[in-house]
């Protein structure tokens, strides 16, 4: 029954165990697997989509075992099987246990709706508006109704907008003619694949052919580019084509395409209710748009224990990879595919292709490929993948190295004069906006300034009297603040008693990780803070030096789950600064890492522009560097307390930064 029939806008509406948004590739197979399962027998369906899926708008091809389940489950709509396949510059291959099938799209929506008839699941002719969370099911709100459903399976297309930011983003279109030849003859077991031998003009183009019968194919012509291929330039290439290969032919239909070819992410839903589909769900391989035998898979195993891994980090990086090739340097597209087809037999494409290849595989196949091409396009992906705040501490490591190569002295200047920019840049401001953090109406400035004074001064005395304590409470509170801040930066939670350990203890080994590769200047550091010498004599630090610098690496290791990015990051710091002196190694990561972070972080929260932030930062950076001053004053007045810049910078920074430390706590905690 239709719901045009039905009046839904009554109080007793129904609640769905099921809506399918969408009834396109995705969840046509969604539904047909629920079905199998015999879920409509028990369960509430519905379907919303807005089109009368009546065309033969696409076809979906695929190449798999005949024994694979998605042969058997469509058996009775796969139009076409091809047992050889020719490939551009190749002789015909065989593919018996792996044949190329071709399923037309209005087969398979006939189907589905037939499907949905048979078995009396509820059709909506709407477009979906939105989806409204509720505690007790989701809303669907179309253009003429609103539907509620306990589970959602969303497929509407997703809109990737390309990002000015180097990501890579092109299109696959394509133009094709359904052709009826007069003379020519076509083995109908055969297909043809990526044949290049069409006009190139700066992009990478091809031709498939798909015979339908002896004297019908479909044939198309395809481009990977930013633009478009344009209808009346593919008739032109496609006339000549035709006409040089098969003589005479009648045009019975004509098909074009476009399917977006990224690695860009459309983000899965935040409701565990709503679970994205197809190209929604990035089902679609972004060098192939090939995607159908994917989306039967992921059906497949809906609430199944064990769920197939249907994307795998290495292969994102392949297609990253030959992205950035085909965006930069379209003209060898076909240099690499004819490379690829040549040196690499079709069952080992196909299993590479289907992301099921062996890295020993995969080796031999880039090891076919014109190398120096890749070698490039890895090291664009790394620039894009470095930020611009990354990318000026990356420039100060390179710079500092090599400069210390040429001239060693000029490299520590160097480093001072970077880390004395760094921390006026970033460092000291990220710490001088603490007024904004956690302002509320009864905020009153003149009594924040004076709390966070008598703080800074009452910590500056306990200094005095227990030096000691006040050492290993500095260490400790830092290493949790840091620890803090990496956690916001990979976007881990915070919540448990469990999280907020592990945040302790990856601040405390990034701490320690400085100070024992720096361990013979950390204690001639640590000897000059008055009363902490006796202390530091009675521990053999040297003994323990590559304990502590392996223990705290092993410690940083789960980053790497979070963000690869970060953790890279975090170590090349790390390692660098083992090659500086102690002050600039701190420097680098304290400027370089924590407050970067922790200024985005902040940045990011108060929605306030850089520019802005810092101009607000300003009498409270001057207040820092006054501060500064006075300290070094003690230093003079008061030789025992404190002997050396060393000391007295981290003296300074102890008690400067327990204030801080505690409101920006706070202010993650919000
Ligand atoms: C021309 C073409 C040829 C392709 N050929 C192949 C191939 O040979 N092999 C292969 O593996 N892959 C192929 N693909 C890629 C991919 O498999 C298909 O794009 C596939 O259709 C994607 O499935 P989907 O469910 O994500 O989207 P679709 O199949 O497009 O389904 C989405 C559905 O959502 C509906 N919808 C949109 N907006 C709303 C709304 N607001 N409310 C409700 N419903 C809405 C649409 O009408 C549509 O029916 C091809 C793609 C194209 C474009």
């Amino acid at each position: 029954m239709s719901i045009t029939q039905r009046n839904i806008m009554n109080t007793d509406n129904p609640v769905y165990d099921y809506v399918f948004i969408g009834m396109g590739a995705s969840n046509g197979l969604m539904l047909l697997e629920l079905i199998k399962r015999g879920y409509h027998t028990s369960k509430r369906i519905a379907v919303i989509e807005p089109h009368q899926k009546n065309t033969n708008d696409k076809t979906y091809c695929f190449w798999a075992s005949p024994s694979d389940s998605i042969v058997q489950d469509l058996s009775e709509i796969i139009s076409y099987q091809y047992r050889f396949v020719q490939t551009h510059g190749r002789e015909e291959q065989s593919i018996e246990n792996q044949p190329y099938y071709c399923i037309k799209s209005i087969d398979f929506y006939n189907h589905v709706i037939a499907a949905i008839k048979v078995h009396n699941i509820e059709r909506f002719t709407d477009a979906v508006v939105s989806t409204i969370a509720g505690s007790e099911s989701i809303q669907i709100v179309t253009d003429h109704h609103t539907v509620y459903g306990n589970r959602i399976f969303d497929s509407r297309p997703p809109n990737f907008t390309p990002s000015p930011d180097g990501q890579a983003y092109l299109l696959q279109s394509f133009f094709g003619y359904h052709i009826r030849l007069q003379n020519a003859s076509l083995d109908v077991n055969k297909f043809q694949m990526m044949n290049f031998d069409v006009d190139q003009s700066g992009y990478t183009q091809f031709v498939y052919n798909l015979p339908y019968a002896a004297n019908e194919c479909l044939i198309e012509l395809t481009r990977f580019g930013v633009d478009t291929i344009d209808s009346s330039y593919a008739k032109k290439i496609l006339d000549e084509k035709i006409n040089a290969q098969f003589g005479a032919y009648e045009i019975i239909a004509a098909e074009e395409g476009c399917i977006p070819m990224t690695v860009l992410k459309h983000p899965s839903s935040s409701d565990g209710r709503i679970i994205h589909m197809g190209a929604r769900a990035n089902l679609i391989k972004p060098t192939t748009g090939y995607g159908f035998k994917k989306m039967h898979a992921f059906a497949a195993s809906f609430e199944n224990q064990s769920k197939p891994n249907l994307t795998k980090n290495r292969f994102a990086f392949y297609d990253h990879l030959l992205l950035i090739i085909l965006i930069r340097w379209p003209h060898l597209g076909k240099k690499i595919f004819t490379a690829l087809f040549q040196k690499n037999s079709i069952q080992a494409i196909f299993s590479f292709l289907d992301e099921k290849s062996t890295i020993a595989a995969e080796i031999k196949i880039f090891a076919s490929l014109p190398i120096v091409t890749f070698l490039k396009a890895c090291v664009v992906y790394g620039a894009n993948r470095v930020s611009k705040k990354h990318s000026y501490v990356i420039g100060f490591m390179l710079g500092y190295f090599v400069i210390q190569v040429l001239n060693p002295s000029l490299a520590a200047v160097f480093g001072y004069v970077g880390l004395f920019a760094g921390l006026l840049l970033v460092g000291i401001p990220h710490g001088a906006v603490d007024h904004l953090l956690l302002q509320t109406k009864s905020f009153n400035l003149v009594r924040f300034i004076v709390q966070y004074l008598l703080i800074i001064a009452g910590y500056f005395v306990v200094w005095y009297w227990a030096p000691l304590f006040s050492l290993i409470l500095f260490v400790a509170y830092s290493a949790y603040h840091f620890g803090e801040s990496e956690m916001v930066e990979i976007n881990a939670s915070l919540y448990s008693f469990a999280q907020k350990v592990y945040a302790f203890l990856v601040g405390l080994s990034i701490l320690l990780f400085i100070i024992f590769s720096h361990v013979e200047t950390s204690l001639l550091v640590l000897h000059k803070m008055n009363g902490v010498d006796m202390y530091i004599n009675a521990f053999d630090f040297l003994a323990y030096k590559n304990w502590v610098l392996a223990l705290s690496l092993v410690v940083l290791i789960p980053i790497w789950k979070f963000s690869k990015q970060t953790f890279l990051y975090l170590i090349v710091l790390l390692l660098a600064g083992t090659q500086m002196p102690l002050m600039i190694a701190f420097g680098l990561y304290f400027v370089g890492s924590h407050s970067i972070h922790a200024w985005g972080h902040i940045t990011t929260k108060l929605k306030i522009p850089n520019a802005k932030l810092y101009l607000q930062s300003m009498p409270f950076n001057l207040g820092a560097l006054f501060i500064f001053a006075i300290f070094l004053y003690l230093q003079q007045a008061n030789a025992q307390l404190i002997q050396s810049y060393a000391a007295t910078f981290f003296i300074f920074l102890a008690c400067l930064s327990l204030p801080h430390i505690v409101l920006m706590h706070l202010f993650y905690k919000k």
